[in-house]
């Protein structure tokens, strides 16, 4: 368990985008060692759903459960790279992810690279985004969580968001806001654990890939 690290989770700061409307991150300081306080002391405001999170089921369902309730594994264990190079605003199919995988091993963590969201500090809202029949087909296979490289699994202007409900429904966990720009395509383990934050509808996660 020496293998190299990849750092998927955007640097988290002031500048980095988030949804329009949502709250970007900002660090309001009590205290400061500097200043001559003993300590230095900081408060952050921010959305939950900040830089690469999970999102929990009640984020979209009414009823669902709250990030602390997923199970750890999830976050933990083999998970598949795959590159899906897409259009801006284009859909990710079965048959898309299905032809790029070319029957290699899926592992129960799925990553997919679509190229279309390329700069956590500027926002795009023409990113690709997941058919919702891909939940069958994941959950069919065994995937328990897939992860993508753009702000939702959804389109940005969808009030129905029907990726993440059909996702939900196939208890396929979320992860979004991955940076996969750069690495190379294969098998990891990924290590990307949500806070304990009982209730919240998504927590922010940092997420790595181990080399093997
Ligand atoms: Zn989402």
């Amino acid at each position: 368990m020496s293998g190299r690290l990849y750092d998927l989770s955007p640097r988290l700061t002031q500048a980095l985008a988030v949804f329009p409307g949502d709250v970007p991150l900002s660090r309001e300081e009590m205290l400061s060692v500097p200043r001559g306080d003993p300590v230095t002391l900081s408060a952050l405001r921010a959305t939950a759903h900040l830089g690469s999170h999970v999102d929990a089921p009640c984020h979209t369902e009414a009823g669902g459960v709250g990030v602390d309730e997923l199970a750890l594994d999830r976050f933990l264990g083999p998970c598949r790279l795959l590159a899906v190079p897409a259009q801006r605003g284009g859909r990710i199919l079965p048959t898309t992810v299905e032809r790029r995988l070319g029957g290699a091993p899926l592992p129960p963590r799925l990553l997919l690279a679509t190229g279309t969201a390329p700069d956590p500090e500027r926002w795009n809202g023409d990113f690709a985004f997941l058919d919702p029949a891909l939940a069958d087909w994941l959950a069919g296979r065994g995937v328990r969580l897939v992860g993508v490289d753009t702000p939702s699994v959804d389109p940005s202007d969808s009030k129905e968001l029907p990726a993440h409900a059909a996702l939900v429904r196939r208890d396929v966990t979320i992860l979004e806001g991955l940076r996969l720009a750069g690495i190379p395509e294969g098998v990891y383990e990924l290590i990307a654990l949500p806070l304990r934050l009982v209730g919240f509808d998504a927590s922010p996660v940092r997420a790595i890939l181990r080399a093997p």
